[in-house]
This record gives C-alpha cells, sequence and structure tokens, in this order.
C-alpha cells in the first residue's frame, strides 16, 4: 500500500481518507495515534491488523469537543465532568461505562469504553472534520516503544496504512493518564500526562492499580486494564534498569558505558558518562523532559545492534511514574539493585 505523507496543510486529504473507512496515523501532545473511524468495526480491525495488536487490547476514543462525551458514555457523574472540564483538552483518558453505539471490537469486548480530547490543533481538526470519533492507539507496531515524531511513525507504519500526517515532535511524549470513572470510583489504570496528585486535587483520594508498577498477577488482581499484560515499549536489546545509591550507579553504568555495543540511558547531569552509545534524557530534576525523550531513546538503540542496555531507574514523582511505568515494562522488570 502507499502512504501518503501528509503536511499541516493537508487536514482535508487525511479527514477524506478517514472517512473512507481508512487508517491514518495523527499527531497528538502525548504520542503519535493510528486512527479510524471508532464507530465502524471493519475500520478497528484495520487499526489492529496495522500494528499487529492483540485484539483484546481496547483503544481509546478520540472526541473534539467535550460534549461528545454523552453520545458514547452512558453515565457521566459530577466528579468526572470536573476532570473534564480542568483536563480536556488534555492526556487524561476517562473510562465510562459504554453505550451501545460504541461497537465491542473498539472496546475489546468491555462494556466499558475510553474516551479523551487531545490537546493538539492538527488532532482536533481532523476530527472535527469527520463526523465520529476516532480510535488512536499509538501509531507503532505492537510492543515497541511507542511513537514521538513523525520519523518514528514513517519507519513502522510506511506501507501498511494510508496516511501519516507529520505534527512535529509530541509535546508530553508519553501516553495519557487512563483512570476508570466507572460508578464515580476512580482508579488509575495507567500513569501519564496529568499526574495522580493532580487528579486528586479535583476529585479527591483515588485508587492506584497494584499493576503500575508492578508485573500484573492475573491471579491476584482482575485484569480491569488489558493492556497492562502486555510486554511493551521494548527496545531490540535486553533493557536493565539500574537502581541504589546515585555514586554507585553513576559508577556502574561508566564501567559499562566501555563495553562494546552496551547502551546507557542517563541524566545530563551525569558528565562523566560518555560515549557514543549514551544517551541523555534531560536533567535529573526535569521530568517533563524525560517523558519527552524516553521513548526515542529507546527507538535509538534499535538502529544500532545494541545488544544491552542499562538505565537510570527514573524517578516515581509526578510524570516521571509515567516514565517508570514504560521502563518498566520495556525491561520486562529487569531490575539491577546495587544496594
Ligand atoms: P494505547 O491506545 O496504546 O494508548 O493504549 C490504550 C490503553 O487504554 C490500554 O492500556 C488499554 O488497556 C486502556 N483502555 C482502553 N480502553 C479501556 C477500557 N474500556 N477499560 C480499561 N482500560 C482501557
Ligand atoms: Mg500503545
Amino acid at each position: 500500500m502507499e502512504t501518503l505523507l501528509l503536511g499541516r496543510d493537508s487536514l482535508s486529504k487525511a479527514a477524506e481518507l478517514l472517512i473512507k473507512d481508512e487508517v491514518v496515523a495523527i499527531p497528538t501532545e502525548t504520542v503519535y495515534g493510528l486512527a479510524a473511524n471508532a464507530l465502524k468495526e471493519d475500520c478497528v480491525r484495520k487499526i489492529y491488523e496495522a500494528k499487529g495488536r492483540p485484539s483484546d487490547n481496547p483503544l481509546i476514543i478520540h472526541i473534539s469537543k467535550k460534549e461528545d462525551v454523552y453520545l458514547y458514555a452512558k453515565e457521566v457523574s459530577e466528579k468526572a465532568e470536573k476532570l473534564m472540564d480542568k483536563f480536556w483538552p488534555g492526556p487524561l483518558t476517562l473510562i465510562f461505562k459504554k453505550k451501545d453505539i460504541v461497537p465491542y471490537k473498539t472496546t475489546g469486548g468491555l462494556d466499558t469504553v475510553a474516551i479523551r480530547m487531545p490537546k493538539n490543533e492538527i488532532a482536533l481538526e481532523i476530527i472535527s472534520k469527520c463526523n465520529f470519533p476516532l480510535a488512536a492507539p499509538s501509531a507503532n507496531i505492537s510492543g515497541k516503544p511507542s511513537p514521538t515524531s513523525f520519523s518514528h511513525v514513517v519507519f513502522d507504519m510506511e506501507g501498511k496504512i494510508s496516511a501519516i500526517v507529520d505534527g512535529g515532535d509530541c509535546n508530553v511524549g508519553v501516553e495519557s493518564t487512563v483512570l476508570s470513572a466507572v460508578d464515580d470510583e476512580f482508579i488509575l489504570l495507567r500513569p501519564g500526562g496529568v499526574t495522580p496528585k493532580e487528579i486528586e486535587e479535583v476529585v479527591g483520594e483515588i485508587k492506584i492499580s497494584q499493576s503500575i508498577l508492578n508485573e500484573l498477577d492475573e491471579k491476584k488482581e482482575k485484569v480491569i486494564s488489558p493492556g497492562m499484560k502486555y510486554k511493551h515499549y521494548a527496545p531490540n536489546g535486553n533493557l536493565y534498569l539500574v537502581s541504589g545509591e546515585e555514586e554507585k550507579v553513576i559508577g556502574f553504568l561508566k564501567e559499562k558505558s566501555k563495553t562494546h555495543k552496551t547502551g546507557i540511558i542517563c541524566y545530563d547531569d551525569y558528565s562523566d558518562i560518555k560515549g557514543e552509545n549514551v544517551i541523555k534524557i534531560g536533567e535529573k530534576e526535569d521530568l517533563s523532559n524525560q517523558a519527552k525523550k524516553i521513548f526515542s531513546a529507546l527507538r535509538k538503540f534499535d538502529n544500532k545492534e545494541i545488544r544491552e542496555i542499562y538505565s537510570v531507574y527514573p524517578s516515581s514523582e509526578g510524570i516521571g511514574l509515567a516514565v517508570l511505568n514504560r521502563m518498566l515494562r520495556a525491561a520486562g522488570f529487569n531490575v539491577i539493585e546495587l544496594g
């Protein structure tokens, strides 16, 4: 299939393809999304095929106006409305009981639907030109790091979908926060651009799913967010997160940086660690910058035949929790404790 590479001046073309039931990759503020009509099973099937995604992993549907939530969600509580008012457009996905109009193919067979309004002019314009919401999971091949720049999407999706829209680099860099709002009970299922603290300022204390920082034990925890079952975001080489006293971590990474075909991910502040396979993801305290850079760091090693990658163990504060969650999954929970 020929994949059209579209610029900001071709948003009508992008919408036209979507209206013709095609799949188009679009930029959002979080990561690039693989978009198609969320209300048609055939369109959603095309997304799963292009990604190679297990079809019990539900998709988020993207809307361009807050009011549209009532078209697809059955019960929207006052608290949920407060969250929408505060964080939409933005990187917060809310889960509600679904209306019949949303096919089970989109929700991975669940009776609930995940909805978000993205904060990206290109995405909003394309959605508003279609008279349906867009299902749009991250535009990567399933299991690979999410795409945060146009070139990442071209690498994964050229030849597999109808078009890719270039919107430059994504502002946030990690996927949206996923929060269940079913029965007016709030449960954080995936950390993302909106932090638990910001949510709690609006609705009071929320529950945090165990699986955010732990390997999911299906016997102990009901799988409410099927996406958490799968290995995710993984680079080709084996990734290890190195935790412990900072001096020791620096020493360890410095030694490893001298090893052949070994990659290092660390902070800009670690000026002693250098080399062609050392990737810096921002200052230690600059958690937003780390979020912006993490997926592209994981992808960079894929072009270089790197067999092992050692990374700092990210902070769990603020948006750091989202980075840590992605890194633990990318590493398959391989953590080296230096004591
Ligand atoms: P992605 O589209 O790649 O950003 O992944 C979407 C995430 O949202 C996955 O982790 C899904 O498991 C989660 N998700 C989507 N819909 C639902 C839903 N109805 N209930 C629970 N989690 C959902
Ligand atoms: Mg994804």
